[in-house]
C-alpha cells in the first residue's frame, strides 16, 4: 500500500524526458511499483502525444527528421527510461538495468554507523544512490539545497514528515530539514537521487561530504 507518491510536475518532466538522469531513474522506478503513478504518467505520455501531433501539423522544418535522428543518437536530451517490467526481486525492473542484478550484484561502500552506500553511474546534473541503513539506526539529520527524493525498496523509515515504506517517496525540498531514522528490524534500502550536495548540520558528515559525494 503506497502512501507517498510522485508530483504531477515530476511526472510530466520525467514524460517530457526533461529530467536529470538520477531523478529518472527515481521515478522509473517509483512508477514501476505504483500503479496509480503509472496511470498518471500515462495520461500526462496522451497529452504530450497530442501537442506533439498539433505540431507536426503546422508544419515541420525539412530536415527536422534527419536532426531528431542525430539527437538521437547523439544520445542528448536525455531519452525516456524503458517501460517497467513487473519486479522479480527487490529492485524493479528500471534499477535492475543500471545495478546489473538485484541487492547481491550491489557494492557497497560503508559511510558510518553501519550506513552503507552506493553511487550509480548517472550524468553529474544529479546523484543516485543506494542507501543501506540498519534497523534502528539514523541518517545524520541534514537539510537540502535542491531537490531529493528518496524511494524505499526494503524496509521502512520515519522522519519529521511521515513513515515511509516500500514503494514510497519522499521528496524533499529546500525548506525540510529532517533526521530519516530506520525503523527496527530489517535494514531499509532506498534510492536517493539528489540535486545539489546535502546540507549535513555536524561537522564530520560535512568534512566527508567531498569524498562520498552526497
Ligand atoms: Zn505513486
Ligand atoms: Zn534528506
Amino acid at each position: 500500500m503506497i502512501r507517498h507518491h510522485l508530483s504531477d510536475a515530476l511526472l510530466m518532466a520525467y514524460s517530457a524526458g526533461q529530467l536529470p538522469e538520477a531523478f529518472s531513474l527515481a521515478v522509473a522506478t517509483h512508477v514501476s511499483l505504483c500503479d496509480e503513478c503509472r496511470a498518471r504518467l500515462e495520461s500526462f505520455d496522451a497529452v504530450g502525444g497530442v501537442l506533439l501531433e498539433d505540431c507536426a501539423e503546422t508544419g515541420m522544418a525539412e530536415d527536422s527528421f534527419a536532426a531528431t535522428m542525430a539527437r538521437i543518437k547523439s544520445g542528448a536530451p536525455q531519452p525516456r527510461m524503458v517501460p517497467p517490467a513487473p519486479a522479480r526481486g527487490i529492485f524493479p525492473a528500471p534499477l535492475r538495468d543500471y545495478v546489473g542484478g538485484d541487492l547481491e550484484a550491489v557494492r557497497w561502500r560503508p559511510v558510518g554507523g553501519g550506513v552503507r552506500q552506493a553511487i550509480l553511474p548517472t550524468d553529474r546534473a544529479a546523484t543516485a544512490r543506494l542507501l543501506y541503513i540498519p534497523g534502528g539506526v539514523a541518517v545524520p539529520d541534514h537539510g537540502h539545497r535542491g531537490t531529493e527524493l528518496t524511494l524505499v525498496l526494503q524496509g521502512a523509515f520515519r522522519d519529521e514528515v511521515d513513515r515511509f515504506a516500500r514503494g514510497d517517496i519522499e521528496i524533499a525540498t529546500e525548506e525540510l530539514e529532517h533526521t530519516p531514522v530506520a525503523e527496527a528490524g530489517e535494514p531499509c534500502i532506498c534510492l536517493a537521487a539528489t540535486d545539489a550536495p546535502l546540507r549535513f548540520n555536524s561537522l564530520v558528515p560535512r568534512m566527508l561530504q567531498p569524498l562520498l559525494r552526497i
